[in-house]
């Protein structure tokens, strides 16, 4: 048996008027996250958890924001991706954790709906994802409701040594 982990980080500007997508959602808030793709920080903290335990890089060298085929694409359909390439090395998610740094909108009632997306993309039940939200009580960037934050862990495993 094997086992891999991966550490993922994002950080997007929040921009008022534009469509706030998160965790694979869309949420009401009248700001969302600046981004090439729908800017979910989320899901692309997830995507660069995976490829480091993979040691395929990062979201950037697989998925440049120079390439017009990424504008504006669902960054679940990357996480979709990127799970085919864990498969094809005949690995999969054990667990994955994540925290999201958000000081506006509260998160903690989405993440049900959140994990409903999730979970199966990535291949595992509820109690394996965990989802949890903090504020920046107010400090910096963050806290002044510029920019949201994610930190993403995972655990890979496989049968190959
Ligand atoms: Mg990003």
């Amino acid at each position: 048996m094997t086992i891999r982990t991966g550490i993922g980080y994002d950080l997007h500007r929040l921009a008022a008027g534009r469509r706030l997508f998160l965790g694979g959602l869309e949420i009401p808030f009248p700001a969302g996250l600046v981004g090439h793709s729908d800017g979910d920080a989320l899901v692309h903290a997830l995507i660069d958890a995976v490829l480091g335990a993979l040691g395929e890089g990062d979201i950037g060298q697989i998925f440049p924001d120079r390439d017009p085929r990424y504008k504006n694409i669902r960054s679940t359909e990357l996480l979709e991706s990127v799970m085919a390439m864990v498969r094809k090395k005949k690995l999969r998610i054990l667990h994955a954790d994540v925290v999201v740094v958000a000081e506006k909108p509260k998160l903690g009632p989405w993440f049900p709906d959140m994990k409903r997306i999730l979970g199966p993309i990535l291949g595992v039940r509820d109690d394996r994802l965990g989802l949890k939200a903090k504020t920046n009580e107010g400090l910096g960037l963050i806290g002044r409701g510029r920019a949201i934050a994610c930190w993403a862990v995972v655990l890979v495993g496989g049968k190959k040594a």
